[in-house]
């Protein structure tokens, strides 16, 4: 006996499911999300936002983008795809993408070319510099309580749910614009919406899934339904999970992603024989630690003035390549010497004048130094000696870096871009000398925005077993399903977009 029927259950409330939700609404399907907390949108409310949409015809003048591009783009980065159904769920991406781009305008979500956001690897070909990664433009929060106006008494539970968001009267962030929109849309169409409400097993009659049971303060409910779309997310906070598939030394303080992504939507997919794969895979992004939690590092790694280093005092590699390549760097080098943590290593222009982790330009709490989460030493022998560094590594490197820095050119690893400037000098922004002191140097882990491994799914993200057949009625959109981008991150926005495009192919390719 099951005490709830629906088409579509969601499990999960962030910018997938909610994306799902909506967009089976609009095909007519009664929806209900289960949302384990009391907030919907998940990891997006954390991040930018971004969105890598490539061919589509919104963020650049029509015609310059083009499905063909995107895909020579990902094959030149990604190469062949393994086997014919990662083939067939890449070419579904680049086919949908374009499409979800204009379902979302036309869904009165407003989307803008993000600034100065290019494909990561933009020497490639098929790349863009500029149209393929969308933003999600602000959203007044006053819209909301208008569509709450609109509801009707059936989907009650949502008046609830919008009463209790706690959203500014105007959005700030784009992340939270784009899940403000979703709820919106979502809310407009007629979706209900579960908080605090866990999916804990999935129901099967014969070899199909048929429904959920559900957890929620008041009790367990059994949801029948036609089809079940797992958009839980992945399991970036599971030290068990990290340590059983992630690379090692591993340690879910390093990951950005939130503290519930356990991995419970791969546990869900397994309990029903599901197939998973690249489970040793994340999107690797260098971070450093400060007060128990992960700090992503980007900009702070590319200024001139600072260099990572390893155990033995030296550098490994472009210190401004893309963060997905520099923490599958440390892993790498890791091999030979010890490089998890490695350390980024700054003259004090480099603490003046840049933000680092959770502490602006020019401001250092004493505590962190005092708690070793920074190191500040007068010389340079004085550094090494506070951090373990080996001196005569670590002299070595910084004198070469000089070097480099003063011709404009770095020999070992290719960091930025040489140039002349208008006297004909040459010069390079990205390489600075490391001569003023004091000197500074945090560790650097090769930390995660998510794990990037998962379940195995198809062109409809449908959920696969191991011998390749379908799961009827099981769903499956990247966190908890594993994603389509193996060994590299094309863009900002390719992992929120593909998990957007995955639930919407869910909902709208095929119908099962
Ligand atoms: C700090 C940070 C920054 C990021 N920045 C970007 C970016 O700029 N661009 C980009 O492309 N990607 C970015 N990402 C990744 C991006 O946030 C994810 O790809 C995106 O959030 C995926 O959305 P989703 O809805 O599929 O899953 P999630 O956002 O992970 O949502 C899953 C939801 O499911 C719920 N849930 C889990 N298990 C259950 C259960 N059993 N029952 C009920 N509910 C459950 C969770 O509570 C959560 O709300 C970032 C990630 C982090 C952590």
């Amino acid at each position: 006996m099951t005490d709830v029927e629906v088409d579509l259950l969601v499990v999960g409330g962030g910018a997938a499911g909610l994306l799902a939700a909506t967009a089976a609404r609009r095909l007519g399907d009664t929806v209900l999300v289960v949302e384990r907390t009391g907030l919907a949108g998940g990891a997006t409310l954390d991040g930018d936002g971004d969105l890598w949409l490539p061919g589509n015809q919104l963020g650049a003048k029509a015609g310059e983008d083009s499905r063909e591009a995107a895909s020579d783009y990902l094959e030149s980065l990604l190469g062949q795809p393994v086997d014919e159904p990662s083939a067939a769920r890449r070419t579904a991406f680049v086919r949908t993408a374009p499409k979800l781009a204009k379902w979302l305008a036309s869904s009165n979500v407003p989307l803008h070319a993000a600034r100065g956001a290019a494909d990561a690897y933009p020497e490639l070909p098929g790349a863009r510099t500029h149209g393929r990664v969308l933003q999600v433009g602000p959203i007044d929060r006053r819209l909301l309580g208008d569509s709450e106006d609109a509801l009707t008494p059936e989907v009650g539970l949502l008046r609830t749910t919008f009463a209790r968001l706690p959203l500014p009267r105007r959005t700030t962030g784009p992340g939270e614009s784009l899940v403000a929109h979703l709820l919106h849309r979502a809310s407009a169409n007629g979706v209900d919406l579960w908080l605090n409400a866990t999916a804990t097993g999935l129901l099967t009659e014969g070899d199909r899934v048929v429904g959920a049971t559900v957890e929620r303060e008041e009790g367990v409910t059994r949801v029948a339904a036609k089809r079940v779309l797992l958009a839980a997310g992945g399991f970036g906070r599971s030290q068990a999970l990290r340590e059983e598939y992630l690379p090692l030394p591993t340690d879910a303080s390093w990951s950005l992603a939130g503290a519930r992504d356990d991995g419970s939507g791969l546990s869900l997919g397994r309990a029903v024989g599901a197939a998973t794969t690249n489970l040793d895979e994340a999107w690797w992004t260098p971070v450093m630690v400060s007060g128990g939690r992960a700090y992503a590092l980007g900009p702070a790694l590319a200024d001139p003035h600072g260099i990572l280093v390893d155990a033995a005092g030296d550098r490994f590699t472009d210190e401004t390549a893309p963060g997905d390549q520099v923490a599958r760097a440390m892993y790498e080098r890791s091999r030979g010497v010890r490089a998890v943590p490695s350390w980024l290593v700054m003259d004090n222009r480099h603490r003046q004048g840049c933000q680092l982790g959770p502490w602006a330009a020019g401001n250092t709490p004493k505590q962190a130094i005092e708690d070793g989460e920074v190191v500040r030493a007068s010389t340079l022998n004085d550094l090494a000696m506070a951090t373990g560094l080996d001196r005569a590594g670590l002299l070595g490197s910084v004198v070469r870096f000089n070097g480099f820095a003063a011709k404009g050119n770095d020999v070992d690893f290719g960091r930025g871009e040489p140039s002349r400037d208008a006297k004909g000098k040459r010069r390079n922004a990205s390489l600075g000398k490391i001569d003023k002191p004091p000197f500074w140097a945090v560790r650097v882990y090769p930390g995660d925005a998510g794990s990037r491994g998962g379940l195995v799914t198809d062109a409809d993200s449908r959920v696969l077993r191991t011998d390749g057949s379908v799961i009827g009625g099981l769903y499956a959109c990247p966190g908890s399903a594993a994603s389509l981008f193996t060994g590299a991150t094309p863009a900002p926005g390719a992992a929120l977009a593909e998990s957007l495009v995955a639930a919407f192919l869910a909902v709208t390719d095929q119908r099962q």
